[in-house]
């Protein structure tokens, strides 16, 4: 049998996912890494991208992530975002009018604190977008 984990992903909004899992992969400030049970304990900061857990029952379940950290312990593995959506649940108009605002923004001249504003969006929108994109071509 596979070794699972307890896992819980949380927004401001709602636990998107809560129970037992094989492996978690998402992209850290270090790049993507998979998870797996038994993992010494780590705290890491998550950037904005794909987060994907393979659960007990053979689901795979691949979602848009925005910012946030993971927490790694020995009893449970708790993923905090500021926002999370399966690929069916994302509106590609929204984000498509949200990337088009940003690169919009970023053409114009602006504060640091702005641009970074700016980038960040813009990252969201663009992985919401591959994220929703993938799940339309299956
Ligand atoms: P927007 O400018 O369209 O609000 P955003 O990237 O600033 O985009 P977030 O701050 O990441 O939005 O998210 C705010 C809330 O709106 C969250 O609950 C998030 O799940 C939801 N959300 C944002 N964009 C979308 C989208 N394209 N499809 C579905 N939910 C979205």
């Amino acid at each position: 049998m596979e070794k699972v984990f307890n896992l819980e992903v949380l927004t401001p909004e709602r636990p998107f996912f809560e129970g037992e899992a094989v492996s978690l992969t998402v992209t850290t400030t270090d790049g993507q890494f998979t998870f797996l049970a038994g993992h010494a304990p780590i705290v890491m900061p998550v950037v904005v991208g794909s987060i994907v857990i393979k659960t007990p029952e053979g689901q795979t379940i691949e979602a848009f992530n925005s910012e946030g950290f993971l927490e790694l312990g020995h009893e449970l593995t708790s993923v905090y975002l500021q926002a999370c959506e399966r690929p069916e649940d994302i509106d590609r108009l929204r984000a498509e009018e949200a990337k088009r605002r940003a690169e919009e923004r970023l053409r114009q001249r602006q504060s640091m604190s702005e641009y970074t504003q700016n980038k960040m969006a813009l990252a969201r929108a663009m992985a919401r977008l591959s994220v929703s994109a993938k799940y339309r071509r299956r």
